[in-house]
């Protein structure tokens, strides 16, 4: 998944092609407007592939068969996504491969099937990884959980639910979703018509992505192993991301040198060399980040230490491809931490907790009162400390959670936390908090 960071400006395209506007971006190093667009349009890219602009993007490849297609989209953008289909092309869907199971590239599912029903088509044969049904299966033990962590991600930006993954449907996985009929492990080859595909196995932002090369057009599909922002290695309320694994795929994709690139957020890309300075760009801040941190555990470091010594270069994270806007590179740190370390700190205090109310109640005796220490928090932030700010409010509103004015003064600093923001993860969560105070202030 990605973002532009001003979802009111997400349809605003100046530029129609897709390609036009990448090899402008990628040539001059300048993104002079969204890349990440959720038009719903269709562009034929060259003859007979496809890509609706989406959230996420469908792929469509004629066949002599019917058409093969990667990725469904989401939920609500489905039936959008399949009426922009059906404009260019008629024909049975003959495959449909999900490149991951996250819902906004297997929740539209349902309207291909719908639509193949409508046309007295047999339905296609779904393709995916191995881990695409377990993931499924996940989502239906965690139905819950999953609902409440996606309305918070998404809520930094949008009212309410933001985007539309899930916010009419009673479950987080919807109903209609079309579970692989087809699952691989490793990789395998498909043909249909005259097409030739070879998917391959790759982990990155989940366990079960897929990412595939046409030989005919010299095509990749990458998923979202390339989202056109930082890459989604750290999510803070998600399962485990692989940020080695993930770069060790883009570098595979590189030996191809393909001369189209097709991912499911932003744009595609035409040319060898652009397709594999993006690739090995990615991958590099990858491995980099990486090393840094198994650097710096291996000299004994705390999670928390780290977390302020590993650094992205600020060049890099200006490239229209690498903005941290959706994830951002203190959160892979941690990811980080937890697939080489393990869920511990190493901050001794930290393994076995007091309640939090009992600490925060003991700090506010010590400081003189909770509304001591919330002012003292309003204090840092005016300053600019919203780090330590956000620490004190904390303790101030565990200790006295009844207080309007602390819950008043903890809503203002998380709006301003929010707004200092660039990564819709933070904005989410900050946004979250501040609503959440805003109601108990009242
Ligand atoms: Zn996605």
């Amino acid at each position: 998944m990605g973002l532009h960071p001003k979802p009111r400006d997400l349809n605003k395209v100046f530029t129609d092609n897709p390609l036009e506007l990448s090899t402008r971006v990628i040539d001059e190093c300048a993104a002079t407007e969204p890349t990440n667009r959720v038009t719903n349009k269709l562009s034929e890219l060259t003859d007979g592939i496809a890509m609706v602009e989406s959230f996420s993007h469908m792929i469509a490849f004629k066949t002599e068969e019917g058409l093969v297609l990667f990725d469904a989209s989401g939920k609500q953008s489905g039936v959008a996504v399949v009426d922009s289909l059906r404009k260019w092309d008629t024909s049975r869907v003959h495959s449909l491969a999900y490149t991951h199971g996250h819902l906004d590239h297997v929740g539209g599912s349902g309207a291909i099937v719908a639509d193949a029903e409508k046309r007295n088509f047999v339905p296609p044969t779904v393709f995916g990884h191995e881990n695409v049904p377990k993931r499924l299966a996940r989502y239906k033990d965690t139905d819950g959980w999953n609902t409440i962590i996606n309305q918070r991600q998404f809520g930094g930006v949008s009212p309410k639910h933001g985007m539309g993954l899930t916010d009419q449907s009673p479950s987080f996985v919807p109903d209609d979703t079309v579970w692989p009929d087809v699952v691989y492990q490793d990789e395998m080859k498909l043909s249909v018509g005259n097409l030739d595909i070879q998917f391959n196995h790759g982990k990155g932002e989940t366990d079960d992505h897929t990412w595939a090369w046409i030989p005919q057009s010299r095509t990749l599909i990458t998923g979202d192993l390339v989202l056109w922002v930082f890459p989604n290695a750290g999510n803070p309320q998600k399962v485990q991301r692989y940020p080695l694994e993930w770069a060790q795929a883009l570098r595979e994709m590189m030996t191809y040198n393909a001369e189209l690139l097709l991912p499911a957020h932003g744009l595609p890309i035409e040319g060898t060399e652009r397709i594999n300075r993006v690739l090995g760009d990615l991958a590099h801040v990858l491995e980099t980040l990486v090393a840094d941190t198994i650097e710096l555990m291996n000299g004994g470091y705390q999670l928390n230490d780290i977390l302020h010594m590993v650094k992205v270069s600020p060049d890099m994270l200006e490239l229209p491809w690498l903005q941290p806007l959706y994830d951002e590179p203190e959160f892979v740190v941690r990811n980080i931490w937890r697939m080489y370390g393990g869920w511990w700190d190493a901050d001794p205090a930290s393994l076995k907790p007091s309640p939090r109310g009992d600490l925060a109640e003991e700090l506010a005796l010590l400081s003189g009162g909770a509304n001591q220490m919330a002012e003292r928090a309003e204090k840092l932030a005016e300053e600019g400390n919203l780090r330590l700010a956000c620490h004190l409010v904390e303790f101030a509103a565990t200790a006295d959670p009844k207080s309007k004015t602390i819950h008043g003064i903890r809503a203002e600093i998380y709006r301003l936390r929010r707004s200092q923001e660039s990564s819709l993860m933070s904005k989410g969560i900050y946004a979250a908090a501040m609503r959440e105070s805003e109601g108990l202030a009242e």
